[in-house]
């Protein structure tokens, strides 16, 4: 079974092959139909997918199983490669295209996580302190969440006790109010009390626009200069080059899938659509 299905060869030095691969790629709704917004897209319904009838045969049974997350790799191998500017995602009554989409990534602002329940945390795991008076300054900035004045923390009896000069505590005041600026009182986890650890890196998301992409558009030279025509024409053919190899995944999927006696025939019925699940 050949891995080519969705990608076309383009003649890249020729306009007007350009312009006809591009103007006349399958298109699809990036929301609904009613939006009427429409982008470069591929249907993959499974009797679209060139499929032997062996194997689709197969793709009936398999559907009724949830293997989206074993094919779907090719997509974050694609919008890593776009640099996040595009990403795929799935449309259509029970997600049979997969659309390109225009995406861009977003900080969260989470700073710690737990490794136990996976629940994210804004703030940052305080450090701890081995000095004695840096963990009790640390404490009192801590419980107060660092909002006083810093004079106010020295009038605290914990910290009156402490033996060292008043200047002193002042400077290590100052030095600590910034170092546990973002942090929360103690390193809990809000859900399950387990420890949190912080992220090294600031962690984002990928978010997808449903804006339409080349809708309408005749490609006319004044607009569209060669070298943008063909970083388009490499975007879209990098687009089908992702969907065959979604579609490959799909297929030595089937390849190593053996249907179970007796529900061949109580599946028959099920929609004939490759993919279900929103890429989110
Ligand atoms: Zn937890």
């Amino acid at each position: 079974m050949s891995n080519v299905f969705f990608q076309k060869k383009v003649d890249r030095r020729s306009r007007a092959a350009i312009r006809a691969f591009l103007a006349r790629h399958f298109r699809y709704d990036t929301m609904n139909s009613w939006n009427g917004l429409t982008s470069y897209a591929n249907n993959v319904k499974t009797h679209r997918l060139g499929l032997t009838p062996e194997q689709s045969g197969k793709a009936d049974e398999m559907l009724e199983t949830d293997y989206w997350d074993e094919i779907r790799d090719p997509i974050d191998d694609f919008t890593e490669s776009q640099g996040y500017e595009y990403t795929i995602g799935t449309n259509g009554r029970s997600g049979g295209y997969l659309v390109l989409y225009q995406s861009r990534r977003e900080k969260t602002g989470h700073l710690s996580y737990c490794p136990s329940c996976g629940q994210r945390n804004f703030k940052k795991v305080p450090p701890t302190f081995q000095d004695e008076n840096e963990k009790v300054i640390s404490k009192e900035i801590l419980n107060s969440q660092g909002s006083w004045h810093p004079g106010n923390y020295l009038g605290l009896s914990s910290i009156q006790a402490l033996a060292i000069p008043d200047d002193e505590k002042s400077k290590l005041i100052n030095v600590l109010k910034v170092k546990l600026a973002d942090c929360s009182e103690t390193d809990a986890c809000g859900v399950c009390r387990n420890s949190r650890r912080n992220y090294s890196v600031p962690t984002s998301r990928l978010m997808a626009s449903y804006k339409s992409i080349d809708q309408g558009e005749e490609f006319f030279a004044e607009d569209w200069p060669m070298w943008q025509l063909r970083d388009r024409v490499d975007l879209v053919c990098a687009f089908d080059a992702a969907c065959d190899e979604i579609r490959s995944n799909f297929i030595n999927l089937l390849e190593d899938y053996d249907v179970p006696d007796g529900i061949r025939s109580k599946s028959s019925n099920v929609p004939s659509t490759l993919f279900r699940r929103v890429y989110a």
